[in-house]
C-alpha cells in the first residue's frame, strides 16, 4: 500500500531526526488527492508497531497534514497545477497530453516536529 510505505518513510526521518527525544508532533505537506485520512491512520498504525516494539518515542504523537496543489512536469511541456479529477494517489493525468506523470511534489514532505517538554522535578502540572 503506497500510503503506509511513504507515512514510513516519514517516520524513518523523524526518527533520525529526534535521535531520542520524545516527539509529540510532525507537521508534513502532502498534494492534493492524496487521502489525509488514511496517511493518518498510517501513521497512527506506525506509531503503534514502534510502541510494541519497545520504542515510545512516538508514543501518543500525532500526525498534521497540510495540503498544496498538486502539479506536474510532463514530457509534452505541460507543466502546472492539476485539477483532483486528474489526479490519483501521486500521479496525474497531464491536461495537455492525457500522458500519466508522477506529480512533481514529494507525496510526504516532512515540514517540522515537535518534542516533549522534558520532564521538570516541581511535582504535578496545576
Ligand atoms: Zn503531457
Amino acid at each position: 500500500m503506497h500510503e503506509l510505505s511513504v507515512v514510513e518513510e516519514l517516520v524513518a526521518k523523524c526518527r533520525r531526526l529526534a535521535r531520542g527525544r520524545r516527539v509529540m508532533r510532525v507537521w508534513a505537506r502532502c498534494p492534493e488527492g492524496m487521502d489525509t485520512d488514511e496517511l493518518v491512520e498510517c501513521f497512527d498504525y506506525v506509531v503503534a508497531q514502534l510502541s510494541q516494539a519497545g520504542e515510545g518515542a512516538f508514543e501518543g504523537a500525532g500526525l498534521r497534514l497540510e495540503t498544496v496543489p498538486a502539479r506536474i512536469r510532463c514530457a509534452c511541456g505541460f507543466e502546472g497545477r492539476l485539477v483532483p479529477e486528474d489526479i490519483a494517489g501521486h500521479m496525474g493525468i497531464c491536461p495537455g497530453c492525457g500522458r500519466v506523470s508522477e506529480l512533481s511534489l514529494p507525496p510526504l514532505e516532512l515540514l517540522g516536529l515537535s518534542f516533549a517538554a522534558q520532564a521538570t522535578t516541581c511535582g504535578p502540572p496545576a
